[in-house]
């Protein structure tokens, strides 16, 4: 099996087998998100992943886990998704679990019907990234969603009995917006309630000065390593959350925090404190130590 490169998996799938449903990212239009630039967005013909699943079925027969890519292969046609979760559930026997990644535009196109005929198909997991709660934001990154779309569409999942892995991502407001971004971003967080939730610090590399001027426009200042830390601890204040992995090991982030809540909730705030009361402490992940 062949991969069309960029290929793109969450870093809790490093142990899944992985199959190219659609290629690309249907939206594409993310401002933050250069993931799929390079690529048209296509759904792949059956055949063409048939014979990829026949292909791994007989070289790892015991696979229990796939992922699912590229970036939103619910945007295909039910009945495509239906054939090929069919097709990988009859292929390999010990599987356990299918998951993907998801984005608000293409989730609102699946009826709660359709979304449980994948979870009987043993879709399990969805990967949707919230980045804001913050509507203002989310019309400047060019999400194509709201807030409250965010969260009927992350609910209409959880009714159907998928789990919902979100993450939002830091520094996003900029200076300015930063209190608003992350008070927003609990708000709907909340409202999800989702089984996993993490968070990414912006960076930007060679964007940065188009992000700062062309993007957000006049007066935006990305935020620095203690602002970051601030917002964290603003978030997890906030969050009321019932059983939620909660998760901040991304490279990006200058904290490494990972906790369940409600039940790690002081842990955390109090490892957050410590950390920005000596911001040279080496609970801080250094500057070259982090990335994408
Ligand atoms: S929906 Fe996801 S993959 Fe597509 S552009 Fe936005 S962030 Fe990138």
């Amino acid at each position: 099996m062949e991969y069309d490169m960029p290929l793109f998996r969450p870093p809790s799938e490093a142990r899944s087998l992985i199959f190219q449903v659609t290629l690309g990212c249907s939206w594409n239009r993310c401002v933050f998100c250069a993931m799929y630039k390079t690529k048209d967005y296509l759904v792949r013909p059956f055949e063409d992943i048939e014979r990829d699943v026949m292909e791994m079925s007989r070289r790892y027969p015991d696979t229990r886990k796939i992922f699912l890519a590229d970036g939103d292969p619910l945007a295909a046609p039910t009945d495509h998704l239906l054939r090929v979760l069919d097709l990988m559930n009859r292929s390999f026997p010990a599987l356990e679990r299918i998951s993907t990644y998801a984005g608000p535009t293409n989730l609102r196109l699946k009826t709660l019907h359709e979304l449980q005929e994948f979870r009987a198909r043993k879709l399990d997991v969805l990967y949707l990234g919230i980045e804001t709660g913050n509507d203002r934001l989310l019309k400047k990154i060019r999400k194509g969603a709201t807030a409250d779309g965010i969260v009927e569409v992350c609910r209409k999942a959880i009714d159907a009995g998928l789990r919902m892995s979100t993450f939002i991502i830091l520094g996003l407001g900029g200076v300015e917006g930063s209190y608003d971004h992350i008070k927003d971003s609990a708000k709907v967080a909340n409202a999800i309630d989702p089984h996993f939730l993490a968070t990414l610090t912006l960076m930007l590399g060679p964007y940065e000065k188009l992000y700062e001027e062309e993007i957000m426009g006049g007066g935006f200042k990305l935020i620095d390593k203690r602002q970051s830390l601030q917002e964290v601890r603003w978030f997890v204040e906030d969050l009321t959350l019932t059983n939620c992995k909660f998760g901040s090991e991304h490279a990006s982030n200058y904290l490494p925090i990972s906790g369940t809540l409600p039940r790690d909730k002081g842990e955390i705030l109090r490892l957050i404190d410590t950390a920005l009361a000596d911001m040279s402490s080496r609970l801080i992940r250094p500057e070259w130590a982090r990335g994408l």
